[in-house]
């Protein structure tokens, strides 16, 4: 069984020495003098959430242990990831890029230095959704894209397969599995549920999350894209206008298909 895990920052980590922990910081130096030498079995991974920060204490530490890079603002610190490109010699490496305007740069910048990519989404007007098709038509169809560009790329395979897997999972989301500990130690049940008032069991499965507090509004029950999605971009407005995720859902679900019958043909 998966225990939950904890995304604190570093200065939590005496608070939760007991627990499976994603550890949060802009200090490698005093993460890696912060942790006692049982620690790192209990750390599942470390997000540096400044780029400006020195992470080649990182480059030798722990050779295996995820680790992912946290833009803020995409177009001025993009520039930035030749810093980190060391650390993919020993580390599996994610840069999670904000969903805000000019991002795409990031995204190619991010994936020519070979790193895997999750797109930190909110809820996305339509400029933004525009950017985002952009970048979808790049990553579908840009031959030199080798690493995973998240939410896509699970969307794709889910689609794929015929198996979904929900974004609050694609998305580090889950609220089954995760908790989210703010940098005032404020536990969330996860990093996009930040006004939960749902009347449902905290460690419930995430089938039941998303059927009795997440997507439980009628036009996510009704949607044709639930089961990829989950309710996800109804957070946290409600009201938020699903037009054009739904349309880059079936931008993903054509491309799965176009691939399927790619694979089909050249198999006969
Ligand atoms: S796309 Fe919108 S309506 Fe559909 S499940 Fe997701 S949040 Fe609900």
């Amino acid at each position: 069984m998966n225990e939950l895990t904890y995304n604190i920052p570093l200065h939590l980590l005496s608070a939760y020495r007991r627990e499976r922990l994603v550890v949060r910081t802009d200090e490698p130096a005093a993460l890696v003098a912060a942790l006692e030498p049982e620690d790192p079995e209990r750390v599942a991974g470390v997000q540096i959430v400044s780029l400006a920060a020195d992470s080649e204490p990182l480059n030798a530490w722990a050779p295996g242990l995820p680790l992912e890079l946290i833009l803020r603002d995409p177009v001025a610190e993009f520039p930035l990831l030749y810093r980190h490109t060391n650390l993919l010699d020993n580390h599996p490496m994610r840069v999670i890029i904000p969903v805000a305007p000019g991002f795409g740069k990031a995204v190619k910048a991010a994936v020519s230095l070979d790193f895997a990519v999750r797109l930190d989404v909110g809820q996305p007007e339509p400029a933004l959704i525009e950017e985002m098709a952009v970048v979808l038509e790049f990553y579908l169809h840009q031959s030199t894209v080798a690493q995973p560009v998240e939410y896509f790329h699970g969307a794709l395979q889910g689609f794929f397969h015929g198996e979904p897997t929900p974004l609050w999972v694609l998305q580090d989301d889950d609220p089954q599995y995760l908790r989210y500990v703010t940098d005032e130690g404020v536990e969330q049940p996860s990093r996009r549920l930040v006004d939960l008032n749902a009347n449902i069991a905290l460690d419930a499965d995430l089938g039941e999350w998303i059927a009795r507090a997440l997507a439980a509004e009628e036009e996510c029950q009704g949607c044709e894209f639930l089961n990829s999605c989950g309710g996800y971009f109804k957070w946290p407005r409600r009201d938020y206008d699903c037009a054009g995720v739904k349309r880059l859902f079936g931008d993903l679900r054509d491309a799965a298909a176009e691939l399927r019958r790619d694979l089909d043909a050249g198999s006969t």
